[in-house]
């Protein structure tokens, strides 16, 4: 019967010295024997006595030295810190009772102490930006140069040094225009500068000093809609029929019919009226002051029709226990109605209402829900003798004349813009002046736009808005090689929808557009749900490079993490700085084109809830706190934020910093065309919290390895660790193993 005797070799770790972990490896890791007589009974294992280690000393430990049967004997090997070679050779012993013992060695060796700290050395940066970067940045709350307390062109450029620093390319501004509110989306003059931010000469030179240091100019370009001050919007009102400006607008005196029927070209050929909200220009006669019948009919309990009559007859109304009443006037009256039928209701009063009139089921100053019936929306005006149906949902007054309606998807204060048939749209005068508005800006240096709210210019139908874009790209890009550019024009469309999906339809008509899905990604990848994130952007800039096609220039997938319009990352990250950092790492080493948006290099937080202005906070400059346009948004600031540790000064003395990190990282990406503009493939590095993937351009290729985890983690490489160009965090290899602590990164070239 045969005897195996296994000998197993565990490691085991000595107390960390400093804090670099060690760890260490025994070849071989284990060893068995078999005693090739049957009736061998006992086995004895021992150090010989005899065996060398470098440094001498004891460092194999055997925790018995006899056993018999299948008794395994371990083996301990204390730490190797001395990075050298140990050996020793092991004397195994078998005894067979009544016979002449069978004795061998076993060499063992320890190599060198396994794990090298990562140290990066990246190249020297040769001084030519070429990340891509663009930061997007608020005009009225970045840099104040005067005082006032407002962000001003003057302040943008006395900090270019800092945006330079940042490693950027490009800025986008916030929208430049005059405008009624601080920021600056309802444009009272395309052509025109907001005199609170500087003068022509001022933005001239903000685009020249940005241009010598390698940074563009994007202006922010909202074409969906005017202000309600701009002097074309006041022409219509003052006149919605005579206006030469009507045709700017999508105006309607009956919407839903219009609507329903197809009639309103700014639907992109739908008839759904369920997107954008209308509102009264004020004109026509809408009130009546005479003697009227109304005749209520109801259906299932509830008012279902009016009919208005004009009348000679008796005035009625004394009515006990109404159940309805009209309501009209102003001050408002209360017409009880007499149940003269069943489901009728009836009343002659004699009124002077300046508005219009409204049934309701209750009496008294308070409207619960489902008490006050009016018209649906665009189907308010009451023909004399001829039913109207009554709604309770989104009740409209019920008025005597047509009024002129016009369409803000927004608001109010934000009339769209009518760029008629989407089949010939660049026939429109809109896109005639807002493409003259845009050359004006090229021709002064502009680089390119960022453009708003692009869904709804034709209320979310992708294929009109697509041809719209398209016109409207070719238009100015016509403008901008006239200027004299070899290259084509940037323009980067806000396309938000619910999801990636139809945003990619876009790019048939914009060379970029945000990527609004990224952020949930990279979220999940710095909070521990990694895996997934390579696949993710590779496939978010294959659909969009698919629904390019071969038109020109070719697509750019643009890449952000929040905006002016979203809570601000860092407070979505809890605002942990490992996370934040590893974010940052995450967007500077990822393909595309990525936007940096004001204060997240420093870690802003803030949300929407108490306002948008709680996310478009001022940079705090300096720790005295006095250099801050904090008036630009109204004073509306979270001051538990806004300390001196914040601070750009602060931070750019603190190596350690969110600014100091993103320096540094904008900087390699600046270095290494590989990242700036490589293309990103899937490496076979796996771990559920680790993303990895390569950055490949020409013969420059780099692998890129993050671990979103809060604890450390060591997986495989098979490509050469030899040259680590970037670390966050921590990491150390051994062999072919990278160990990298929590939320850390690396980048190697190969
Ligand atoms: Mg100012």
């Amino acid at each position: 019967m045969a005897l195996a005797a296994v000998l197993v070799f565990a490691a085991c770790q000595e107390p960390k010295p400093q804090e670099e972990e060690l760890t260490f490896s025994v070849t071989p890791a284990s060893l068995s024997f078999k005693a090739e007589d049957s009736s061998v009974k006992l086995v004895t294992v021992s150090t010989n006595g005899s065996w060398t280690a470098t440094p001498a000393g004891e460092w194999i430990h055997l925790d018995k030295t006899s056993g018999s049967g299948n008794a395994s004997i371990s083996v301990t090997a204390s730490a190797n810190t001395e990075e050298v070679v140990r050996s020793a050779n092991i004397l195994v012993i078998g005894n067979k009772e009544g016979s002449k013992e069978q004795q061998f060695s076993v060499s063992v060796t320890q190599e060198e102490s396994g794990n090298h700290t990562l140290v990066p050395s990246p190249a020297a940066f040769d001084g030519n930006k070429r990340s891509s970067t663009t930061y997007q940045l608020l005009v009225y709350s970045f840099a104040d140069s005067d005082g006032d307390g407002v962000g001003d062109f003057n302040g943008i450029t006395s900090k270019l040094d800092y945006l330079d620093a940042l490693g950027v390319t490009a800025l986008w501004l916030s929208p430049a225009h005059p405008t009624s509110s601080y920021h600056g989306y309802d444009v009272n003059d395309y052509n025109a500068l907001n005199p609170a931010f500087g003068t022509e000469a001022d933005f001239k030179s903000l685009i020249d000093k940005a241009h010598e240091k390698g940074i563009k100019i994007y202006m922010d370009f909202v074409l969906n809609h005017s202000g309600s001050n701009h002097p074309w919007f006041k022409s219509v009102k003052a006149d919605p029929a005579g206006s030469p400006y009507r045709d700017y607008y999508v105006l309607s005196k009956n919407y839903s019919a219009e609507a329903s029927s197809g009639k309103i070209d700014n639907y992109g050929g739908g008839t759904s009226i369920g997107m954008g909200n209308w509102h009264s220009l004020g004109d026509g006669e809408i009130g009546y002051k005479g003697r009227l019948h109304f005749k209520v009919q109801t259906s299932g309990g509830k008012p279902s029709k009016v009919t208005v009559t004009q009348t000679d007859g008796p005035v009625t109304g004394s009515v006990s226990n109404p159940a309805l009443w009209i309501y009209a006037g102003n001050p408002a009256q209360e017409y009880p109605m007499e149940k003269t039928a069943d489901n009728t209701y009836e009343v002659t009063a004699d009124i002077d209402t300046p508005w219009g009139f409204l049934v309701r089921t209750v009496s008294g100053n308070s409207w619960p829900d489902g008490t006050k019936f009016g018209a649906k929306g665009g189907n308010n005006v009451v023909t004399f003798g001829e039913p109207l149906s009554l709604t309770t949902s989104d009740a409209q007054d019920i008025v005597f004349g047509a009024t002129t309606y016009y369409l803000a998807s927004f608001a109010e204060s934000m009339p769209d813009l009518n760029y008629g048939k989407y089949t010939e749209c660049e026939k429109s005068p809109a896109f005639k002046a807002t493409v003259e508005a845009a050359t004006k800006w090229v021709n002064m240096g502009v680089d390119g736009f960022r453009l708003d709210a692009v869904v709804w210019v034709y209320q979310a139908q992708a294929r009109a808005n697509v041809r719209f874009l398209s016109e409207w790209y070719k238009a100015v890009n016509a403008a901008y090689k006239a200027a004299g550019h070899a290259d084509d024009i940037f323009m980067v469309g806000e396309a938000w929808y619910n999801g990636h999906g139809e945003e990619t339809k876009y790019y048939q008509g914009l060379p970029s557009c945000f990527e609004f899905d990224y952020w949930g990604k990279l979220k999940n990848a710095v909070n521990g749900t990694a895996s997934g994130y390579a696949s993710a952007v590779m496939s978010f800039i294959a659909d969009h490079a698919a629904q390019r096609g071969s038109t020109a220039p070719a697509a750019i997938t643009s890449f952000h993490m929040t905006n002016h319009d979203q809570d601000r990352a860092a407070g979505e990250l809890g605002k942990d700085l490992a996370k934040e950092k590893q974010a940052a790492a995450m967007l500077l080493t990822s393909p595309g084109k990525p936007f940096i948006y004001q204060g997240e290099e420093l870690g802003y937080w803030g949300t929407k809830s108490g306002g948008d202005e709680y996310v478009r906070t001022p940079i705090l400059w300096d720790k005295a706190g006095k250099e801050c346009a904090k008036k630009g948004v109204n004073n509306k600031v979270d001051n538990s934020m806004l300390k001196a540790g914040i601070s750009v000064e602060a931070q750019l003395e603190d190596e350690n910093s969110l600014l100091t990190f993103y320096q540094s990282w904008s900087r390699l990406r600046n270095t290494y065309p590989a990242l700036a503009e490589g293309e990103m493939t899937q490496s076979s590095i796996s771990g559920s919290t680790i993303a990895s993937w390569y950055m490949s351009t020409g013969a420059q290729k780099l692998l890129v390895i993050h671990n979103g985890a809060g604890a450390e983690k060591t997986v495989t490489v098979s490509d050469s660790m030899a040259k680590p160009v970037a670390l966050l965090g921590s990491a150390t290899t051994s062999g072919n193993e990278l160990t990298l602590g929590a939320h850390s990164s690396v980048v190697f070239e190969l």
